[in-house]
């Protein structure tokens, strides 16, 4: 019975989860008459967020649902995903709410994010991180994936679009929905014939790039490695202010990635151990890429620079103003 099927999920495990997930997951189910809606925060590939309220405000993102044919699958998907969603518990991480889950109404619920995004930061108001603001950012950042990683759940599209900076706080977002996305998306008309949103590409490791087929970016080979590529994107980004390859057409990314090329960091204005963290997460063999525990150790091994003192400027005063 239903009961047995919910106590038993408290331990529940993965390989468990297509028979108890039906009658677990109503205690994730959020009557969608229930929601309130109001304006809408922004659109992405496969769904539509917005500003809301149940219980206090919170952020929903409704998908597209396109045809009928797509719902099976689709409803199948979203479960598992929303399946994953709910394993997580991690101040860097959104808190997910629960979910409606009765086609054609599939809304995600999640927390809402107060501050901007690490896109808007560094390439909207091209605000500057300091080397220090920028360690503690990839600090948190790291925590939040470690975690995933632990769980057994692969983000599989960060970017700085999907990390909010509350109060100095990290945020992640949107783990572990890309299916559900891509299903969706390989239905509509953005992007380019290889399905490659702008601003995508430079997140993606060799061996996705090297996969990349026309409407087939649900069955690219993610793994916690390409996780890790992304978060060296991400990196850049913090200490760049632009992406990696800017400027550049898709096709010449493409053939450069697929190939082992690295974006130029002669410009970057970073120390040697900085640029060390890149170059590893980087890497084109994913078995030489860290993994986020290691990556987090690194970042807090290094150096701290302090301010440049002027004269003018006492000692103690501009140590005060490091943090
Ligand atoms: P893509 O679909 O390509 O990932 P995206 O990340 O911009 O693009 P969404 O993830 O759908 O698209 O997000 C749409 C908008 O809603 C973005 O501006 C995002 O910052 C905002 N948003 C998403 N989740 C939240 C949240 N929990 N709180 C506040 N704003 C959010």
């Amino acid at each position: 019975g239903g009961a047995r099927a919910d106590s038993l999920d408290l331990n529940s495990h993965d390989s468990r989860w297509p028979r108890q997930n039906s009658l677990s997951m109503k205690e994730w189910d959020i009557p969608y008459d229930e929601l309130k809606l109001f304006e809408v925060i922004g659109a992405g590939r496969f769904g539509t967020v917005y500003r809301g309220s149940w219980h206090g405000a919170v952020a929903v993102k409704l998908l597209h649902v396109h045809s009928l044919s797509d719902h099976c699958a689709q409803l199948d998907t979203f479960k598992h995903e929303v399946a994953t969603f709910r394993k997580t518990r991690h101040e860097n991480l959104v808190l997910f709410m629960g979910a409606c889950m009765k086609p054609p109404r599939l809304a995600i619920v999640t927390s809402l994010c107060k501050g901007m995004t690490l896109y808007t930061h560094i390439h909207l108001r091209k605000d500057k991180f300091t080397a220090n603001k920028s360690v503690i950012v990839a600090q948190q950042i790291s925590q939040g994936m470690g975690y995933l990683h632990a769980r057994g759940i692969l983000h599989k599209d960060l970017k700085t679009k999907n990390i909010f900076l509350e109060n100095g706080k990290v945020v992640i977002t949107d783990f572990g929905l890309f299916s559900v996305t891509k299903l969706c998306f390989s239905n509509n008309a953005r992007g380019d014939s290889l399905g490659i949103p702008p601003g995508w590409l430079c997140y993606l490791a060799p061996e996705l790039v090297r996969a990349l087929r026309p409407h087939a970016s649900l069955h690219l080979p993610f793994s916690k490695c390409t996780d890790v590529y992304a978060f060296g994107t991400v990196w850049y980004e913090l200490l760049c202010g632009e992406y990696p390859f800017k400027g550049q057409p898709p096709e010449a990314i493409i053939w450069q990635v697929g190939k082992g090329v690295k974006p130029s960091l002669a410009n970057m204005q970073a120390s040697r151990d900085i640029k060390d963290i890149l170059m590893l997460c980087w890497s084109y063999r994913s078995a030489e890429r860290p993994d986020f525990p290691h990556l987090l150790s690194t970042l807090e091994k290094l150096p701290r620079k302090r301010l440049a003192r002027s004269p003018s400027h006492p000692v103690h005063l501009s140590r005060s103003a490091d943090s």
